[in-house]
C-alpha cells in the first residue's frame, strides 16, 4: 500500500509541477515517517524515495539505529538547543531555525564536526500563535543576525500552514513565502545559497508545488 500511495503522491506531484510549468524533478518528496515505524520507513526507500522526514530528535535516532545514513535525513520539527549535539552529524538539512540562539548552537556544533549544516529558516507565515516560527517581516533582519555564522549555510525558508478549512484556502500563505523566498534571494549573505522552499503537507502539497515548493514534507497520504 505504501508503494502505491507513493506513487499516486508523486503523480499528483508531477502534474501540479505541470500546471504550473515546473519540471518535477525540481521537487522533493520528503516522506514524514513520523506515525510509522522503521519498517515502514524501509519500505518507502525500497519504493525509491530519498528523502526522510522526522518531527522529533527522538524517533529521529530511533530510525537511524535501524536505517543509519541510508536515507538522507531532514530534521521537520522543532528543535531545542540541547539536542542538536544528537543529531549534528546526522541531518542533511535542519527544517526548522526560528531563532538565533538555535542557530548559534548548531554553527557552534557544526564547528566541532568540521561540517557546514544546511538549514532552512521556519516562517510562521500565517501569524498562528501556536505555531512556531518568525514573523514574515523578521526574516531579512534575521538572516543579517546569523549571517557571521560560517558553519551554517542558509537554503532557504519553510512553513507549516494552518489547517486548512477547505481545499485552496493555504495557497495565499505558499504565495506569500514564495515572494519572500525571491526578496532574500535577490539578497547577498556570506552564509546563504537560497535554493529550497519548504511548503505543503498531505492537506495541501499540490498547491503548495503549484506556488513554487521544492520541498513537499508529506506523511499521512503515504501511510493510511
Ligand atoms: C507531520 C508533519 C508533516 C506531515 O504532515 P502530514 O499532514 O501527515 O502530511 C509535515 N511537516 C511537519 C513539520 C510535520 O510535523
Amino acid at each position: 500500500m505504501i508503494r502505491e500511495n507513493i506513487e499516486r503522491v508523486q503523480e499528483e506531484i508531477w502534474r501540479a509541477a505541470e500546471r504550473s510549468g515546473r519540471r518535477a524533478e525540481d521537487i522533493t518528496l520528503c516522506a514524514v515517517t513520523k506515525t510509522v515505524d522503521a519498517q515502514a520507513a524501509q519500505e518507502v526507500l525500497d519504493a525509491g524515495i530519498v528523502t526522510l522526514g522526522e518531527n522529533r530528535v527522538q524517533s529521529l535516532l530511533e530510525k537511524y539505529e535501524v536505517l543509519a545514513d541510508r536515507p538522507d535525513w531532514h530534521l521537520i520539527g522543532h528543535l531545542q538547543t540541547n539536542k542538536v549535539k544528537y543529531i549534528i552529524d546526522k541531518v542533511s538539512l535542519i527544517h526548522s531555525v526560528e531563532s538565533v540562539h538555535l542557530a548559534e548552537e548548531i554553527d557552534r556544533k557544526a564547528k566541532a564536526h568540521g561540517i557546514v549544516q544546511d538549514i532552512l529558516i521556519e516562517v510562521n507565515v500565517a501569524g498562528e500563535t501556536s505555531k512556531f516560527g518568525i514573523r514574515p517581516e523578521e526574516t531579512e533582519r534575521f538572516l543579517e543576525q546569523i549571517a557571521g555564522l560560517s558553519n551554517i549555510c542558509v537554503r532557504g525558508l519553510m512553513t507549516i500552514a494552518p489547517l486548512p478549512q477547505k481545499k485552496g484556502e493555504n495557497r495565499k500563505y505558499f504565495s506569500k513565502l514564495r515572494e519572500l523566498f525571491v526578496d532574500i534571494q535577490s539578497k547577498k549573505y556570506d552564509n546563504s545559497n537560497i535554493d529550497i522552499l519548504s511548503m505543503g503537507m498531505s492537506r495541501d502539497y499540490e498547491e503548495a508545488v503549484e506556488e513554487g515548493a521544492t520541498i513537499v514534507r508529506v506523511g499521512t497520504a503515504l501511510f493510511t
